[in-house]
């Protein structure tokens, strides 16, 4: 799926400290893109030390698509609306 909004948000945030803690070194992930294909990825912040490096979480993708703003994030129960 091509959602241009999200790689649009996620290139402005290129460099910037996720939540994420890396697994190998517990520094901080930050995002990064990789120049060959485009494609985006954590990275881990004491890079070259440690070249740990993840896929960009659906929690992330959501936060930066501004998710977290609504009520009952993380709760994929669809609105039931009122009755
Ligand atoms: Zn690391």
């Amino acid at each position: 799926m091509t959602n241009t909004y999200l790689q649009k948000a996620l290139a402005e945030k290129i460099g910037q400290k996720t939540k994420q803690a890396c697994p190998n070194c517990g520094a901080v992930m930050v995002i990064r893109q990789n120049k060959t294909d485009g494609g985006f990825f954590l990275g881990c912040h004491n890079y070259p030390d440690c070249k740990h490096t993840t896929e960009i979480p659906e929690s992330l993708k959501l936060e930066l698509l501004g998710y977290k703003q609504l009520p009952g994030f993380g709760d994929p129960s669809p609105n039931k609306g009122e009755s």
